[in-house]
């Protein structure tokens, strides 16, 4: 059975739920099949994104977020500049290639100021070198050109959940969080010219393997360019912990999170993967089974380690502690462990992206 479906060109809603249920010998199967398919496409070589937590100041309330506005007892930050110029300068100095700039979600002008200011001179100190994804939430589309103009070439904006109503039930439901602004973000992305990522949380109270199955779809159907999803763990302090009992235990969502890179794999060779923090928080080794199963993308961890403490999206969080020369030593061992390279010093964009740019121009 699930040889058949595993030779289908394109899958449908009903195998993807399928191959989200399979357990034992089919399993096996499944992660093999993607992992196969990875080293066909895009290869056994992992690209590291260094991740800048910039700030945890926050203008919105998602109800599963630690960071969230409403939780008073989040100590806020928010990197100057040359804390930030000089992680960058550490990532590329170690051939990180690229860092990943995240921040909670402000609009005013002086955040977008500051982020622009921030782009250009990390592009002016590595000499072009350093290739940058954004993920500081929604904007306006005039924002999103700027940045890009100024050095941004990648934005994640995850989707959290593609299911409209699920959407509200993690989200206050008012025009702050709107599930339209949201979609229309990620075209408005796409529109300028950056390569855009989304995901979703896995294993949220209230989420079915449907739930999940027209997520992928979603991906598949905005033709997006790379992803970064991971469990859902719950966070005391914010308004989604009372549905806890809701949940799957911590080893499900773990366990179905890496059925839902394979399958995203298989159903979307070409992108890149990442395998996400929230992996490792649940299982010392999490992000490198997700390498193994379809993943090719790693976001070492390069804040300053006297703010990663407050960055505290959910509990658990891992490497807080540490500092960004600790993860460098670990980074190789660890991709060397499951038989990948490291791929240094390029940008490591998406294939896809680069394959729709080529028959755009042809
Ligand atoms: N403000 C930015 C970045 C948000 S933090 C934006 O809106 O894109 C990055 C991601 O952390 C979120 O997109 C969310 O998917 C994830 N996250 C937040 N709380 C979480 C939790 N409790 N468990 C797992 N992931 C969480």
């Amino acid at each position: 059975m699930i040889q058949d479906i595993l030779k289908k060109q394109k899958l449908n809603r009903e195998d993807i739920i399928y191959l989200l249920s399979v357990t034992g010998e089919d399993e096996k199967t499944l992660f093999r099949h993607a992992a196969q398919i990875k080293e066909k496409t895009v290869g056994n070589t992992v690209y590291l994104r260094g991740l800048i937590e910039m700030s945890n100041v926050c203008a919105k309330d998602c109800l599963y977020c630690g960071i969230r506005k409403s939780n008073p007892n989040t100590n806020r930050y928010t990197l100057d500049e040359n804390e930030i110029l000089s992680a960058i300068r550490f990532a590329h100095e170690n051939r990180y290639g690229s860092v990943a700039i995240q921040s909670g979600e402000l609009n005013s002008p002086a955040f977008i100021h500051k982020v622009d200011n921030m782009l250009r001179q990390a592009k002016e100190i590595t000499h072009n070198e350093i290739g940058i994804t954004l993920s500081c939430g929604e904007q306006t589309e005039e924002t999103y050109r700027r940045w890009f103009n100024s050095g941004a070439h990648r934005y994640l904006l995850r989707i959290e959940s593609s299911d409209e109503l699920l959407y509200y039930r993690i989200h206050p439901r008012d025009r702050n969080h709107s599930y339209d602004i949201r979609v229309e973000a990620l075209k408005t992305l796409r529109k300028i010219g950056y390569q855009v990522g989304t995901g979703v949380m896995i294993g949220l109270p209230f989420q079915t393997v449907e739930h999940l199955a027209d997520d992928l779809i979603f991906m598949r159907t905005l033709d997006i360019d790379m992803c970064g999803m991971g469990p859902y763990i719950e966070h005391k302090e914010t308004p989604l912990y009372e549905s806890r009992e809701e949940l799957l235990s911590i080893q499900e969502r773990f366990r179905l999170t890496l059925h839902m890179i394979a399958i995203l794999r298989i159903m979307m060779p070409d992108i890149n993967i990442a395998a996400t923090t929230a992996l490792q928080a649940i299982d010392k080794l999490g992000r490198e089974k997700a390498i193994q199963v379809g993943a090719n993308v790693l976001m070492p961890n390069i804040t300053p380690g006297k703010y990663r403490d407050n960055y505290s999206l959910y509990e658990n969080k891992p490497c807080t502690n540490e500092n960004a020369d600790d993860c460098k030593s670990c980074i190789n061992i660890r991709v060397q462990m499951v038989n990948h390279e490291v791929g240094y010093a390029g940008w490591g964009d998406s294939k896809r992206f680069e394959k729709r740019k080529f028959n755009l121009s042809h």
